[in-house]
């Protein structure tokens, strides 16, 4: 048994002994809203009739709010700054181009480098490539599928003038040996938190160490709006106020651009949820280390690679991760069973067409890790019965295969 408390507002339960195959979908947002119904459909009210559907008091609320969530000391002063921006892609971008990487103005474009994984969602090379600076794919470590600090090193020029730490599945990345790179070369450490929200290195939150972070609220992630949404945090005032020029057509002033600046909105509808989300991130969080505790034990066995934790990381399960050589096949019996699985992701980015010209070498890792991954449901609303079954399947498909 898991050994879960009750952990759902509302019965949703799908598993109904007269029906022992109910389908298991591997995400599932429209669970993430109905187990906070009461408290979002409110805060949805509030902002319909408040008049005020952009860059309002939900936002201003909503970053400071996520900001200090994401303090380095949870009981020292706020330090950070929050800039509610329209999706984690574009915090990305403009958390690059806020601490003057891609295109400033009047440089070529291109010129700048920024040293990233292949192994990521397709959107951190967009971002990159957005905001004027030329992608350089660095390698994985195959345990934690996050950046290789010698395959970083081995990728640096003169013209690299960031990297970004992708905290990839919820894992943080390998933070003190690339902050040693950064700091050996001058450069920016930008974290991608998309799929981190709440992982902690060294006692401290991600986004909380590099230069700046960007987190995405896409309707999947651990904090998930029921929309578009996205945030840069940073604890450098500078990079901050760079950011809320960027995300309006660089206006200080209402009409007059001092930048060249872009339109990347946060509405206020998704501000408001999000509100109500971040009061039960950690719950969900916890709901979603249970899962993966359970897994961990009851795969432990098999001829699988599982997810690890490093020492000093915690780890928050945006995806449950395993690995084999028979992913398809294995995916293909648990489909079967009516149990779905994702790859996340089926091609590392260097070897997409739009990317295959920032190709420099070979990414083994990278290109084993897209072949052999799956990621198994583990989202927080599973109810105890899912996840004995999900992992039921896959134990009985390695006792079956021969
Ligand atoms: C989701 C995601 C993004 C992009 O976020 P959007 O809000 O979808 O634009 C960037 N990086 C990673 C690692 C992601 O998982």
């Amino acid at each position: 048994m898991i050994c879960l408390t009750e952990y759902m507002n509302i019965d949703i339960a799908t598993d109904n002994p007269a029906f022992p195959s109910m389908p298991v979908s591997q995400a599932d947002p429209l669970a993430g809203y109905l187990a906070h119904q009461v408290e979002i459909d409110a805060a949805i009210a509030r902002v319909l009739s408040s008049g005020s559907y952009l860059l309002g008091e939900e936002t201003r609320a909503f970053e400071a709010e996520f900001a200090h969530f994401v303090e380095p000391d949870a009981g020292g002063q706020q330090v950070n700054h929050g800039v509610a921006v329209a999706n984690g892609t574009d915090a990305l971008r403009l958390a690059l181009q806020a601490c003057g990487v891609g295109q400033a103005a009047g440089d070529v474009i291109g010129a700048d480098e920024v040293i990233a994984p292949s192994f990521t969602a397709t959107a951190t090379i967009a971002a990159i490539c957005q905001s004027g600076a030329t992608p350089v794919f660095a390698d994985i470590d195959l345990a934690t599928y996050t950046l290789d600090p010698q395959c970083v090193r081995a990728a640096l020029t003169p013209r690299t003038k960031a990297i970004v730490a992708v905290h990839l599945y919820g894992h943080p990345a390998p933070l003190a040996e690339l902050q040693a790179i950064a700091a050996e070369h001058g450069l920016h450490l930008i974290e991608d938190c998309a799929q981190a929200h709440g992982a902690t290195w060294a006692g401290k939150p991600v986004g909380s160490v590099g230069n700046a972070a960007a987190f995405s609220f896409y309707p999947t992630k651990n904090l998930a709006a029921l929309g578009d949404a996205g945030m840069i945090v940073t604890h450098d005032a500078r990079v901050a106020e760079q950011a809320r020029l960027l995300r309006m057509y660089g206006w200080r002033q209402r009409y007059v651009s001092d930048i060249e600046g872009w339109n990347s909105r946060m509405d206020e509808l998704q501000a408001a949820i999000l509100r109500v989300k971040l009061r039960h991130l950690l719950e969900e969080n916890a709901r979603r280390q249970a899962i993966a505790r359970y897994y961990l034990e009851q795969l432990a066995d098999l001829p699988i690679g599982l997810p690890v934790t490093l020492p000093g990381c915690t780890h928050v399960y945006h995806q449950f991760v395993i690995r084999s050589a028979e992913r398809d096949r294995l995916a293909a019996d648990l489909k079967q069973q009516h149990i779905a699985t994702a790859i996340h992701y089926p091609a590392p980015v260097h070897l997409q067409p739009a990317y295959a010209q920032h190709v420099r070498g070979r990414l083994p890792h990278s290109e084993k890790a897209a072949r052999e991954v799956l990621s198994l449901p583990a989202y927080p609303q599973l109810t105890d019965a899912q996840v004995e079954r999900v992992a039921a399947a896959v134990q009985h498909y390695f006792e079956q295969r021969h």
